[in-house]
């Protein structure tokens, strides 16, 4: 049988490229992002809307949905695809992330913690994450990792790094489910040997796509920058490359440069529910007193909901009233400034101009200064 994901280049510029990730579910124009449904729910966004923005590929979490509705649920509600009524492709994460932050009890077996639902314990293996995933039934699965938090020593990253490449390993053996793909992940911190010996090993253990773990916690630009660049040096050309949890813009464009695919992230919705406007000349709070009496939408050439009908003065009144609209027309616009970036990003890698349309991008944001 045929791998039920791949991916297939369509253009090259310098290191950034554009593809289609195919799927059972249907194919995704790279480099994408996915916006997060933590709960199998984009918050305050339904399917629909989904549809409508030109959202491509979803992730929802491993941890939540596990823990609630609980996994088995999940499957008798038509799996992810039936139960939140989006058809195209979707991914889980392993629940690592979450579970990591729990603080975890972690050994070579797997991580033990209790439950954010109902302080019950629970315990999580590699094979675990696996057969979860595959009964949750996304398109591509995730490998359980062992994530650090940084800064930390050399020595416990590589030990961590190590443990991930074994975990990978029973992960893969672990694997039943022909529909679905399961993706590895690289770790290894900042320290780019150590992202290299992580990325090599897991290229070599067969994965059909590669997720870039333990980034976007904290570190720099150019510790990021670097160690993409280190993983992306060892892995196969012919595979997608997908940088968890990266969804800022100037970090999307940096990581697209270094020749990365997919991304997700819950900045683009968590900034809307506090206020926060994505926009193409700097990100801005619409609860500011300036905008009480602006006429003006967000962005007047964002083609989203809320700019096509609703002025800066009504957006900032619902925030002001905590009306659940004001939430939601927001997310709907960082969204839909999110699928505009990677869709021009994709337009000129095609035209072979990314590097000239990365630097406007972002000294364009920068004529604005970010506000709080
Ligand atoms: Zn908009």
């Amino acid at each position: 049988m045929s791998a039920p994901v791949s991916w297939d280049a369509v253009s090259h510029d310098g290191a950034a490229r554009t593809g289609t990730l195919h799927t059972p579910h249907g194919s995704v124009a790279t480099p994408a992002f996915m916006p997060v449904g933590t709960r199998g729910t984009v918050r305050l966004v339904g399917a629909e809307d989904l549809e409508s923005l030109g959202v491509q590929m979803v992730l929802a979490n491993t941890y939540h949905l596990m823990l609630r509705p609980g996994a088995e649920t999940v499957a008798e509600l038509g799996e992810l695809h039936g139960m939140m009524g989006w058809a195209g492709p979707i991914l889980t994460d392993s629940g690592g992330f979450q579970v990591f932050s729990l603080s975890p009890k972690v050994d070579e077996d797997g991580v033990a913690f209790r439950s954010s639902y109902d302080g019950s314990q629970v315990h999580l293996t590699p094979e675990d994450a696996v057969r979860v995933q595959e009964t949750l039934g996304a398109d591509v699965a995730m490998a359980l990792d062992v994530l650090v938090g940084l800064p930390a020593p050399t020595e416990v990253v590589r030990r961590a790094m190590e443990r991930t490449l074994r975990w990978a390993e029973r992960a893969l053996a672990a694997k039943q489910r022909g529909d679905q793909a399961l993706f590895g992940i690289v770790q290894g911190g900042t320290d780019p040997e150590l992202r290299t010996i992580s990325a090599r090993e897991t290229a070599a253990l067969g994965f059909p796509g590669f997720g870039i773990g333990g980034l976007a916690v904290g570190e720099t630009p150019a510790e990021r920058n670097l160690a993409i660049e280190a993983v992306a040096a060892q892995l196969p050309a012919a595979a997608p490359r997908y940088v968890m949890g990266l969804g800022d813009t100037e970090g999307l464009l940096d990581a697209i440069a270094r020749g990365c695919d997919l991304f997700d992230c819950v900045i683009p919705t968590r900034l809307a529910r506090h206020g926060k406007a994505l926009h193409p000349a700097g990100d801005f709070s619409i609860k500011r007193a300036e905008w009480a009496t602006s006429t003006e939408p967000i962005d007047p050439d964002c083609p989203c909901p809320a700019c096509g009908r609703y002025t800066r003065g009504y957006l900032r009144h619902l925030f002001a009233t905590h009306e659940l609209l004001g939430l939601r027309l927001l997310s709907l616009h960082n969204l839909v400034y999110t699928m505009h970036l990677m869709a021009d990003a994709r337009t000129a890698i095609a035209a072979g101009d990314f590097a000239e349309f990365h630097l406007r991008t972002v000294a364009r944001r920068r004529l604005t200064p970010t506000q709080p």
